[in-house]
């Protein structure tokens, strides 16, 4: 038998395709390595499942939350898939959203409903035959006179699927323990794709600086700058989490695809964290001032204890002090001050590396855009296959947006497939 659709992959990007070309009567098969699909999707908004952001509905959608490398590709692919686009997918198999702030959530506030309904609506098409537990290990494409051209699938199982058309939905290689173990780049190698180095992104910063496992387990509000050199890389503001390796929490994953680009190519990446972000330079110094003058007797950790964290108080004085950390306030030096607020406002980390695929939440780098065309996901390089979600190189910043991506091509994907399957 040769199917009409060969999914590799059943993650969201992959479960969207297999419900749009069932919904169109193709007869797909849907390949996923996990015992079952959508493994991810469970893990998603902590458990949540962040859908997507109202950035990207209205009349002016914003695309500053991609990577923007190709931000034409990113418009293309969204412009014909908005917010409003999304929700009404979603709706159609039974899942109601609802927001918090811009982020998107379903209604039930349960990625485990994201998950089953997906599954049920692929069952309900009659369709699509699920292929569990199965992983792709090779594609090749023949052309026959008498059947145009014929994907061939090769599994894990000794199995050949044969199929028109087939779509690559395998993802990136963050987070392998859900499923995508970097498979999906090696298979768009084979046919012909080029693959822009993947990298962690969304993942938290190890950092030189020994001092912080003092620090492990703060959480504080802090603005955070990643700089190479004097060169401004990219900042947020938001919870950061100080841990006994680095820095994690939304900020710094929202950063962190930049630190991670910059030390592959073996820059030198600093972060430059701002404790207090809504109270300036001149107001620190006079709050601290201030104490210390009324308290001439306390230390530099006990005056610092009303501004901020005991641990912090206790390490800032040392970093300020040193082996004088338990000077009176009335013996500062405006040296010691001054390096003070540097610590407070400008406290330089070095990176060393990211936390590591494993931590990620999303990779950045995969197949080049240039390749595939933004209204069809089709591969511009071999028609008749199909490339969609974490595995191209488009990442987004926490908020939705890389399971908007996922949903997107994945619709698209699996229509065009679909659709354009009588022309073999
Ligand atoms: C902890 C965590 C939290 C996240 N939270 C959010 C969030 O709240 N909001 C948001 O927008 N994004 C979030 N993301 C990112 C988002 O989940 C992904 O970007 C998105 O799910 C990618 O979808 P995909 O279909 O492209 O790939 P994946 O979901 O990775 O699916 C790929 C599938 O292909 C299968 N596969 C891989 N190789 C093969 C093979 N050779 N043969 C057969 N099957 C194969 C895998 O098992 C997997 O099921 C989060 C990610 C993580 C890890």
């Amino acid at each position: 038998m040769i199917y009409d659709i060969c999914i590799i992959g059943g993650g969201a990007s992959g479960m969207a395709a297999a419900i749009c070309a069932g919904r169109q009567h193709a007869r797909t098969i849907l390949v996923e390595r996990m015992p079952r699909p959508g493994k991810k999707i469970l893990a998603t908004g902590n458990g949540r499942c962040n859908l997507g952001n109202l950035a990207l509905s209205g009349q002016q959608p914003d695309y500053s939350a991609f990577y923007r490398g190709n931000p034409l590709f990113i418009k293309d692919v969204l412009s014909h898939y908005d917010t409003d686009a999304m929700t009404r997918f979603l709706a159609s198999v039974g899942i109601y959203t609802h927001c918090r702030g811009d982020y998107i959530y379903p209604m039930s506030d349960q990625a485990v409903s994201v998950r089953n309904a997906l599954e049920r609506a692929i069952e309900e098409t009659g369709y699509v035959e699920i292929a569990a537990e199965t992983a792709v290990r090779k594609i090749e494409v023949q052309e026959t006179e008498k059947q145009g051209s014929v994907f061939y699938v090769y599994t894990d199982k000794g199995t050949c699927i044969r199929a028109r058309k087939t779509i690559l939905a395998a993802g990136g290689c963050a987070a392998p323990k859900q499923g995508s173990d970097g498979s999906g780049y090696r298979l768009a190698d084979m046919t012909g794709h080029t693959i822009i180095k993947p990298l962690p992104a969304l993942t938290a910063l190890r950092c030189r600086q020994a001092y912080l496992k003092d620090l492990a387990g703060i959480r504080c509000q802090a603005h955070v700058a990643l700089y190479t050199g004097n060169r401004f890389l990219a900042e947020d503001t938001g919870e950061v989490q100080l841990t006994n390796y680095g820095i994690s929490g939304i900020p710094v994953f929202q950063v962190s695809r930049y630190a991670a680009r910059e030390l592959d190519k073996g820059k030198t990446v600093t972060a430059r964290i701002d404790f207090f972000p809504e109270i300036s330079r001149s107001r620190l110094r006079s709050m601290i001032q201030s104490t210390a003058s009324e308290h001439p007797d306390y230390t530099m950790h006990e005056v610092l204890s009303g501004l901020m964290n005991e641990k912090m108080a206790a390490v800032m004085a040392r970093l300020a002090l040193h082996s004088q950390k338990n000077l009176a306030a009335s013996r500062w030096d405006g040296k010691s001050l001054a390096l003070l607020q540097e610590l407070l406002k400008c406290h330089v980390l070095e990176i060393t590396d990211t936390n590591g695929f494993e931590q990620a939440q999303v990779c950045c780098g995969g197949v080049d855009t240039r390749e595939i065309n933004p209204l069809t996901m089709e591969s511009k390089l071999l028609k008749g296959l199909y490339l969609t979600g974490e595995l191209l190189d488009v990442d987004g910043i926490c908020g939705g947006f890389n399971l908007h991506w996922a949903f997107s091509t994945g619709c698209k994907a699996g229509q065009n497939a679909a659709k354009r399957r009588k022309h073999a």
